[in-house]
């Protein structure tokens, strides 16, 4: 058992998260959000919950956070109150949002200031991973404390690695992103394309799951309505990943690049189009809106 888990930002992901730490064996989940409602759906499930960031560092040894962006983790630690404010030394902070590298190690040397621990501990596998609990873990630790993360990201996750020093579960992340955001735009491009030319759409599914186009956008997260049961595309598009936090992905994806001079041809065109998506009102819906925004209809 591991001692109490603070948990900051109980969305899509991290209401997940925190269940999972309650059922499987932590000692206890305080949650904080700046949403009521997410506050009281923790309570419902057995947990706890506080007024604050600081408040709920002052309870817990160990303190994850799941929020957007980057200036939504910058305040959660160094807010007014923040976790920073009441942190006790030799405490472990995980952050699992997707942010700036860049950002992760600036946060990591506040933390370490306070003498306790910061990792970045990115996730992949969707909400449905959070959900069973199969999510992986990128994580950017020093390699004398990547093993304190193990005991806690088990009870969450299927699968942890050690991707190198403090920043580089964020580079990692950024780097699948980029291919996600991408991928997802070319299964619906096709999708919408097949279907509109006559064939069906779960037969066509059916025959790039199995031939060179199979991908996980394709064959775990069609984004075509009809192919699949359990993933946003049947549920109209809500409760997954939003089209706002892939756009903001591909941003990271982009500053990432830009500093070093790297090309990113297709995911400069990628941005392009999340960013017309998320203008035209499809930022709260899962990314595989893009087939809708295609000109994709509901079914065959
Ligand atoms: P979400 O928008 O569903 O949830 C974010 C939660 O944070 C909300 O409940 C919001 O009220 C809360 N919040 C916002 N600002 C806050 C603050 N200052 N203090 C406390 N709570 C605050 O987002 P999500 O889908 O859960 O994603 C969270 C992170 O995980 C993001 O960085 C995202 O890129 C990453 N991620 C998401 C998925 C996915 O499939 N949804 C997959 C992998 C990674």
């Amino acid at each position: 058992m591991t001692g109490k888990v603070g948990v900051i930002g109980l969305g899509n992901m991290g209401f997940h998260m925190a269940c999972n730490l309650l059922k499987k064996g932590s000692g206890g989940v305080v949650g904080f959000d700046v949403a009521q409602q997410a506050l009281e759906r923790l309570r419902a499930e057995g947990g706890t919950t506080a007024s604050s960031p600081a408040e709920l560092a002052e309870q817990c040894d160990t303190v994850l956070t799941m929020l957007p962006n980057n200036d939504h983790v910058r305040t959660a630690y160094l807010g007014d109150e923040g976790v920073l404010k009441t942190l006790a030394k030799g405490s472990l902070c995980i952050d699992s949002s997707t942010i700036d590298p860049i950002v992760a190690r600036a946060l990591a040397d506040e933390v370490v200031s306070k003498g306790s621990t910061f990792m970045d501990a990115p996730v992949s596998g969707g909400v449905g991973g959070a959900e069973l609990g199969t999510l992986t873990f990128m994580v950017g630790a020093k390699p004398e404390e990547f093993s304190r993360c193990e005991p806690i990201l088990s009870l969450m996750g299927k699968s942890t690695v050690h991707c190198g020093d403090i920043g580089t579960g964020q580079v990692a992340k950024l780097c699948n992103n980029l291919v996600l955001g991408i991928s997802m735009l070319g299964v619906s491009e096709a999708m919408n394309l097949g279907s509109r030319l006559g064939i069906d759409r779960k037969v066509l599914a059916g025959i790039m799951n199995t031939s060179t186009a199979r991908c996980w956008s394709s064959d775990t997260y069609n984004p075509a309505p009809g192919v699949m049961e359990g993933v946003p595309s049947a549920r109209d598009y809500e409760n997954g990943f939003g089209s706002a936090l892939m756009l903001k992905d591909l941003g990271l994806v982009a500053d990432a690049a830009k500093k070093i001079g790297a090309p990113i041809p297709m995911g400069e065109n990628a941005h392009a189009l999340y960013q017309i998506m998320v203008a035209q009102g499809y930022g709260s819906k899962d990314f595989g809106i893009a087939f809708k925004f295609l000109g994709g209809t509901d079914s065959d």
